[in-house]
């Protein structure tokens, strides 16, 4: 049994607050729940994890990144059928009118209440006597309510448009631009990361449930009879904590024994759940606090094929903060519907086949004296035609303008050998889809830690991720010291190594506001440094200090980032 974690998320928060990392919003006017600025440490934290995403995505696996926009024609979300389904169920106060989300009105009595329909949550209000948390008075009919945020496009009404409520539509909408950009070739991954809006009907639990929040989305299409991963070998024997929707229990197994029992669907989708758990753990993310929990079958999309979420362990209860989907040929099937874009894949065969094709074929015998001189011309016209074309055992043509209807005597369907190259499937797509402001929350709280010896917080992050690498003090700010510390801050801070000076308050106050944010490392240039070239460098986690030459430290600093021990200087 794994303890809920302890740290109360009231304390990460303050210091999150004083320490610049996030900013409630437009606090002087009395803010807008859900949601957060990012102060400057927070800024620099949220781009580290980008960046691991992206050398993980674009660098290991060599995907594609683009950039779309946020604001999106109705067209797209009609397609994508979030402006029929994307909606969450609500039920207002019947005496003060205040709104809730109805599935969390009823948490303490269900453990997946997200899948009761509005008649099972009415009724559920009745049963447990679940009144309104503010005044006591009775909850409503229970409706839904659309998550997306409503604008137009240009003055008046003329183009309704949506805030994106997923950055995934963005690549699926210019699928074709993609498709001829990897030269017609699959698989083919694209990932996009940036802002999307969900107007969320009560955000609570800070940095969980935002209405403005930003995600890292891939999307992975495939071929849908090849769902493999070349690099799948080289993580087969890993082990995944996993909890599948047949048993709802918690089970440890090697990736390739998730695939060989059909607990997860394909080899691709279990190595992109694999490749998650690798990223997080990079990030920092604590191995014991993450899971794998497989959409119950009425919570997964009717399309999706699988769907698993990575849930961590936060002080507010296991919490999704990726979800990884294999979502079939839902997406590009339905956006080639609704834009008559054709959205296939040509598979080509390794050798062209005979296959048996039905075509229709004109009539010309019959054609001829009904039509005279036309009779060409709806001959190739037919002949043009798809099969899909005839209703009622009729076709219809259009010949220099005129629409003629022709019955069954001018036309017959026949069978024909042909030699094939190829055949067009629709791609399916495998999707890891990650809150980036839930992974970063995560990735804090995992890593707070009140020392008690210390009488102060220490936050453990992974070095990759910490937002300033190396603190750099001199003991005073006289005599040169501060010289030589401005020195060494110049050769360590770069564009990938953040460097702070610090040059005020005892060295232990000074410790103490470095590992308040993470800083994994100090530098102090004391007045031996200016005898012996020498400075002490100290490890945030062991508290260890080692005299090094002031001249290697910024290459230290590279080799500490790159993995060395601190042990091993
Ligand atoms: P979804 O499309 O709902 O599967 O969302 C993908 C990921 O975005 C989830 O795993 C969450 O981490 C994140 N997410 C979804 N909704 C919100 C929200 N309102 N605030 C913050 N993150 C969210």
């Amino acid at each position: 049994m794994i303890p809920v974690a302890d740290n109360s998320s009231n304390d990460l928060m303050s210091v999150c607050k004083r320490r610049g990392f996030i900013w409630p919003s437009f606090e002087m006017y009395g803010g807008v729940a859900g949601m957060y600025d990012y102060g400057p440490l927070g800024c620099a934290l949220k781009n580290n994890i980008v960046e691991m995403w992206r050398s993980i995505y674009k660098g290991r696996e060599g995907f594609v990144e683009i950039d779309s926009d946020t604001v999106n024609p109705r067209e797209v979300f009609k397609a994508s059928g979030h402006l029929d389904n994307f909606a969450d169920l609500i039920t207002y106060c019947q005496k003060c009118q205040a709104p809730y989300r109805a599935d969390h009105m009823v948490k303490d009595y269900y453990d997946n209440p997200d899948v009761l329909t509005p008649k099972q949550l009415e009724e559920a209000f009745v049963k447990y006597k679940i009144k309104c948390p503010a005044c006591g008075g009775d909850l409503g009919p229970v409706d839904e309510f659309n998550l997306m945020f409503r604008t137009n496009i240009g003055p008046g009404n003329a183009r309704v448009g949506y805030m994106r409520p997923e950055t995934a539509q963005g690549i699926f909408v210019n699928f074709s631009n993609l498709y001829r950009y990897n030269r017609e070739k699959l698989p083919m991954g694209v990932i996009q990361t940036g802002r999307s809006y969900r107007n969320e009907i009560a955000p609570r639990q800070g940095m969980i449930r935002l209405r403005e929040f930003n995600q890292m989305e891939v999307e992975l299409f495939v071929d849908p009879a090849d769902k493999d991963w070349a690099r799948f070998p080289e993580i087969e024997n890993e082990t995944l904590d996993l909890i599948p929707n047949t048993t709802l229990e918690l089970t440890t197994m090697t990736v390739k024994e998730a695939v060989e029992k059909g607990v997860i669907a394909n080899r691709v989708l279990a190595y992109f759940v694999y490749t998650t758990k690798q990223l997080l753990l990079s990030l920092g993310v604590d191995e014991k606090k993450l899971r794998f929990r497989e959409h119950e079958k009425d919570e997964m999309a009717h399309y999706a094929a699988d769907c698993w979420d990575a849930e961590a362990l936060l002080s507010y209860g296991w919490t999704e903060i990726v979800g990884i989907a294999d979502r079939g040929c839902w997406d590009l099937s339905r956006h080639a519907q609704f834009s008559g874009e054709d959205l296939s894949h040509f598979k080509k065969f390794d050798e062209p086949r005979e296959v048996e094709v039905e075509k229709i074929q004109p009539n010309s015998k019959a054609l001829g004296p009904v039509y005279k001189g036309k009779a060409k011309a709806i001959s190739d016209a037919i002949s043009a035609l798809p099969l899909s074309a005839i209703s009622d055992g009729k076709l219809k043509v259009t010949v220099d303008g005129e629409e003629i209807e022709l019955g069954s005597e001018f036309f017959q369907v026949i069978k024909r050998t042909e030699k094939v190259a190829g055949e067009r499937v629709i791609p399916h797509v495998i999707e890891p889809s990650h809150g980036l402001d839930r992974i970063f929350y995560t990735v804090l709280e995992h890593a707070y830690d009140y020392d008690e010896k210390e009488d102060y917080v220490v936050m453990h992050m992974a070095p990759a991720v910490a937002p300033i690498k190396v603190g750099v003090f001199p003991l005073m700010e006289k005599d040169g010291l501060d010289d030589m510390a401005k020195k060494i801050y110049e050769s360590v801070h770069t564009h990938r190594v953040e460097a702070y000076y610090d040059g005020s308050g005892t060295i232990g106050r000074r410790y103490a506001r470095m590992d308040e944010v993470g800083t994994p490392w100090c530098i102090t240039v004391d007045y031996d440094s200016l005898q012996d070239g020498t400075v002490t460098i100290r490890d945030r986690d062991s508290k260890e200090q080692k005299r090094i030459p002031s001249a290697d430290a910024a290459r230290i600093i590279d080799d500490l980032l790159a993995g060395k021990s601190f042990a091993d200087l």
